[in-house]
C-alpha cells in the first residue's frame, strides 16, 4: 500500500515539475492539494508519511473522521473543496485553515460571523462555476466581479479562486476563464486541475492543484 503510494507521488511530481519546466514556472509556486475523500485511514498514512501535507476533503464530516485526531501531530494545510451548508460554517473553520467554496452570499455572512465568534480567519477563495452548470456550485463568471467585491466588503479577503469544469468539455477553457477573472480581480490563487487535467492547469497558471486518485488510487468508502 505505502510503495504504490509513493510511486503514486513520484509520478505526479514528475508531471508537475516537467508542466512547471514546460510553461517557464517554479514547482515551488505550485502546491500539490492531495484530496483524501473516499480514502482509507491506511492510505491516509502512507501518504502522510511520504511527507505530503497538503490536503483536500469534500465534506466537513468525512473530514473530520480522517483528520479530528491526527492533524495536530502534522504542520499540515487541510484545505475544503466540497460545498459548504451554512449550519457546518464553525466547523468548517475550525477545522479546515482553507475554504476553497465560498459560493454565495449567505456564506459569506455565516463565515463573518463564524470568524468573529471564534477569533481568527481562514483563507478563503471563491468557486466560480465557468461551465454554468445548473446542478453545479459556484458563481457565473459574469456575476464574478460583484460577488469578489461583496466578499472583500464584507471582510473576507478573496485569496483565491477555484473552478471544476464540466466533465464533458476540454478544461482549458475554463482554467483560462478562471485566470482571466483573477487576473482582473487582482486576485493571485488558482485552484484548478484534477488528476486528468492538472499539466494542463499548470501551463494555464494554476497555483494549486487537487489530487484525489492520482496520489492515493481509487477511491474506496463513498
Ligand atoms: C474529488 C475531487 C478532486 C479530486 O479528483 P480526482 O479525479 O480523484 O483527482 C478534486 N477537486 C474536487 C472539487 C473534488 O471533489
Amino acid at each position: 500500500m505505502t510503495a504504490d503510494v509513493i510511486k503514486n507521488i513520484d509520478l505526479v511530481e514528475y508531471q508537475i515539475s516537467e508542466a512547471a519546466k514546460v510553461s517557464g514556472r517554479l514547482r515551488a509556486d505550485i502546491t500539490l492539494i492531495a484530496v483524501s475523500k473516499g480514502q482509507t485511514l491506511d492510505r491516509i498514512n502512507s501518504v502522510l508519511s511520504s511527507g505530503q501535507l497538503f490536503f483536500g476533503e469534500n465534506r466537513v464530516q468525512e473530514a473530520q473522521k480522517h483528520w479530528l485526531s491526527r492533524r495536530k501531530d502534522y504542520q499540515m494545510e487541510l484545505h475544503l473543496i466540497g460545498p459548504l451548508q451554512t449550519n457546518k460554517v464553525t466547523a468548517a473553520v475550525e477545522l479546515f485553515d482553507v475554504i476553497q467554496t465560498v459560493d454565495r452570499p449567505k456564506l459569506v455572512v455565516e463565515l463573518v460571523k463564524a470568524f468573529d465568534k471564534l477569533g481568527f480567519e481562514r483563507d478563503c477563495f471563491v468557486q466560480i462555476n465557468t461551465g454554468e452548470e445548473a446542478q453545479k456550485n459556484g458563481i457565473f463568471p459574469e456575476q464574478a466581479d460583484s460577488f469578489i467585491a461583496y466578499c472583500r466588503s464584507n471582510g473576507i479577503p478573496v485569496s483565491g479562486l477555484m473552478c471544476i469544469p464540466p466533465a464533458s468539455e476540454t478544461s482549458a477553457p475554463h482554467f483560462a476563464l478562471l485566470r482571466t477573472i483573477a487576473e482582473r480581480n487582482g486576485v493571485l490563487k488558482l485552484s484548478m486541475g484534477m488528476s486528468a487535467d492538472f499539466e494542463t492547469a499548470i501551463t494555464l497558471g494554476a497555483t494549486h492543484i487537487r489530487v484525489g486518485t492520482g496520489v492515493f488510487g481509487p477511491r474506496q468508502v463513498l
